[in-house]
Formats: C-alpha cells, sequence, structure tokens
C-alpha cells in the first residue's frame, strides 16, 4: 500500500475507531491515565504501558510503547496543557491497534520495523488547569536547557535513554490562515532549525522528508489548509533541542477547521498523520517524498479570525454617516483555556473591510444597523452582547 493509499484508508476507517467519550473538555490527567491502561490490558501485550516519572504536583506521568522493530521513534503531546488535540489522537490510534488487533499486514509490518514511544500527557498539571504552563507557571517548551521543571527534566532523560531516531513534537496552535490567502491552517508542520543559521544537516533534513510525506499524504483531503510553523531558532525549546540532541524531530501544530469547536476533524488528521509518518518510518518509504512538499509550504498568516460578522450598517447616530462594514472577532481566553461550562467571551478585533479575510464561523448581518461605539475594540465581551446588539440570532459554537 503507497503511503497516499493508506492515508486514504485511514481516513475512510477512523470514526470507527474514534474513542467518542473522551474530547477537548474531559482530555484529563485521570481519563486518559485510565484509558491508556485499559488499552494497554486489552491489547494482548501488544501495548506497554507504565509510568516514567511525575509532574511538580506529582501526577504520574505515563508513556505507552509498541512496536518490537530497530526504528525508534518518540511521541510526546500536551506539554502545553491546553493542547490536547494529539493526545485525543494517539489515544484513538491506540485503540485502532487494539481493536483491529493490528492485523493489516502494514500493521504487522509497522510493528515489526519500529519501537514506537508515547508520552501522551507530558504536563498533566497544566492541563488539569487548562492552562500552558506547568504548575510552576513555567513553559516547559522553554526549558530544554535549564531543565528546571520536573517534566522537562524527564523529557530530556527519556530521549537520552530511549534514544530515538525520529520524534514528534505535538501541540496546537492559534487560529492562523495559510500565508496571506484566506484559508484556514489545519497543520502546521515545522523540522525545527538546530542552530541560528538554520542550517539543513541530514538529522533535520530527515524530518524535513517526514513533513514532506505529511504534506503529500494530507493534501489529497485538505490540499491547501497546511502551513509551515515559525522557523526562527528558539535554542529553550524541544523541538530545537531534540534535534540537536540527534532525534530527527518534526513539530505537528493542531490548527482548526470551520464549524468544528471541538477540533474532531483536525483529530482525524492527526490520527493519519502519525499512523502514515511512523509506518513510512519503519519501512524507509518517507525518504521517496519530494522535499517540495515541505519547502513550497506557506507559513501562518494573520488572515484568519475566530468569527466575521459580515455586512454590517454602521452608523454615528446622528443620521450624517453610515458605511458598511465587517467585524472581525477572536476569542479571548480562547476556547481550549475555557473549562466546561464557561460561557465564551469574544474582543472585537477589526472594524472595517474584511473582504480578503477568512473566518471559522462567517455570520451574515444583512445590513443590520449598528452604531459606532457600541461594540469598541479590544474589549473583551460575550457572544450574546454582541448579537445582541445586531439583532442577529446565532448559537455559539
Ligand atoms: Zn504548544
Amino acid at each position: 500500500m503507497t503511503p497516499n493509499a493508506l492515508a486514504t484508508f485511514l481516513f475512510s476507517i477512523y470514526e470507527q475507531f474514534r474513542v467518542n467519550y473522551l474530547r477537548p473538555g474531559n482530555c484529563l490527567h485521570k481519563e486518559i491515565t485510565a484509558e491508556l491502561r485499559e488499552l494497554a490490558a486489552r491489547s494482548n501485550g501488544m501495548i506497554k504501558e507504565g509510568e516514567i516519572g511525575a509532574s511538580t504536583e506529582k501526577r504520574g506521568i505515563h508513556m505507552a510503547t509498541f512496536g518490537h522493530g530497530e526504528k525508534k521513534i518518540l511521541l510526546w503531546s500536551q506539554m502545553h496543557g491546553d493542547e490536547s488535540t494529539a493526545t485525543l489522537a494517539i489515544v484513538d490510534m491506540l485503540n485502532y491497534l487494539v481493536e483491529t488487533e493490528a492485523r493489516e499486514p502494514w500493521c504487522t509490518e509497522l510493528l515489526e520495523q519500529t519501537t514506537v514511544h508515547i508520552i501522551p500527557m507530558m504536563n498533566p498539571d497544566g492541563a488539569e488547569r487548562f492552562q500552558r504552563q506547568t504548575a510552576l507557571g513555567v513553559d516547559m517548551n522553554r526549558d530544554a536547557r535549564m531543565l528546571m521543571t520536573p517534566e522537562g527534566m524527564l523529557l530530556r532523560e527519556m530521549q537520552r535513554r530511549l534514544g530515538p531516531g525520529f520524534g514528534f513534537n505535538l501541540h496546537d496552535q492559534g487560529v492562523a490562515s495559510v500565508g496571506t490567502t484566506r484559508k484556514v491552517t489545519a497543520l502546521a508542520l515545522l523540522a525545527p532549525a538546530l542552530d541560528d543559521k538554520r542550517t539543513t544537516p541530514p538529522v533535520r533534513l530527515r524530518a524535513m522528508r517526514v513533513g514532506a510525506l505529511i504534506a503529500r499524504t494530507l493534501s489529497q483531503f485538505i490540499g491547501g489548509h497546511i502551513a509551515t510553523y515559525d522557523d526562527a531558532f528558539e535554542p529553550r525549546a524541544f523541538g530545537d533541542g531534540m534535534q540537536s540532541w540527534g532525534t530527527s524531530t518534526l513539530l505537528i501544530e493542531s490548527g482548526h477547521w470551520p464549524d468544528d469547536p471541538e477540533k474532531m476533524f483536525v483529530r482525524k488528521l492527526n490520527f493519519i498523520a502519525l499512523l502514515t509518518a511512523i509506518r513510512c518510518i519503519g519501512n524507509g518509504s518517507y525518504q521517496d517524498t519530494e522535499m517540495d512538499w515541505y519547502r513550497q509550504l506557506l507559513p501562518n498568516g494573520k488572515m484568519m479570525y475566530d468569527i466575521i460578522i459580515r455586512k454590517v450598517e454602521l452608523h454615528d447616530g446622528t443620521g450624517l454617516w453610515s458605511g458598511m462594514a465587517d467585524i472581525g472577532l477572536m476569542e479571548e481566553p480562547p476556547r481550549q483555556n475555557r473549562r466546561p461550562g464557561e460561557i465564551s467571551t469574544f474582543v472585537v478585533q477589526e472594524i472595517g473591510d474584511l473582504s480578503f479575510h477568512g473566518a471559522l464561523t462567517e455570520i451574515e448581518a444583512n445590513g443590520r444597523r449598528l452604531r459606532v461605539g457600541v461594540l469598541p475594540l479590544g474589549k473583551t465581551l460575550p457572544l450574546a452582547f454582541i448579537t445582541d446588539a445586531l439583532q442577529i440570532h446565532f448559537d455559539s459554537p
């Protein structure tokens, strides 16, 4: 099966294997740990699972391992506690292996060719708080040099002990467009630089090649919706660190998709990308991908809002002036930081001509009138306040 055919196959069967009860709102330490234990228990020895260390607040950090091949791969997700998409995709991936008993020939080969170690929740204290940082208030992805956090120290230690040839650094990013287009970034990829000259030694080229493979195989579903993440050298980040410690590391940033607040589609893309990449690292076929698939990706851009309300008639209240405008809103705090049950609030970021911008949700105001100043720029407002001001009906996503 070619990589593209494999991806197509995975695309078609994914929903049967999704662990449906797990969502961003309950992707917490207790739930994920219990699910991992359960998956390992049901796997007939295929998946080994255990605690490898503990967080600042002594939550156990767990690792799952499958396969017994010579290509060693390390995946870690949710080092930013509020970035759960890849964690959920990993659970789905393990569930797929367990449910199918890895009987598909490509799966059997994958287990023979690779040893895959997965740390699905690097920062459980942050996850508990729906926050980026660890319990110390430290961004552990800026701790790859000092290793002051127990979580950072553990990740460094695992890289040293396991010596993986390949690494996957799994994150969620803010709402972004692909370059200056109005297409939303569904995934952003980066083989991080390991020096400030951004040289491309073999260790980084291999990671770029894996990125090219993912871009190629996913382009059949989301062509034009894959971007690259900021390429600046950040020596304190783990991606850059891993690369310099000899592990070819690819950063995958989960982005967004229109009208998909729980990011279920992006979760599915992760599932396909990870399984396809692991398979193709295993049999070496990732090397066949044209590097242009990676090199031609556009960087993340700023042409995307959470919501655009289109065609509002602004007026100054005196009857002397009125004009048509669009209103661009960003959710603040972002949805991923919102605890279940909390209402969503938005900031008015821009009023004016947004015809070159895209949005995850677009609302037509059909010329509803709005007095200047009623929706002030930069102020955080409940969505209901905004829709009431415009007398439009809209259910919060
Ligand atoms: Zn992150």
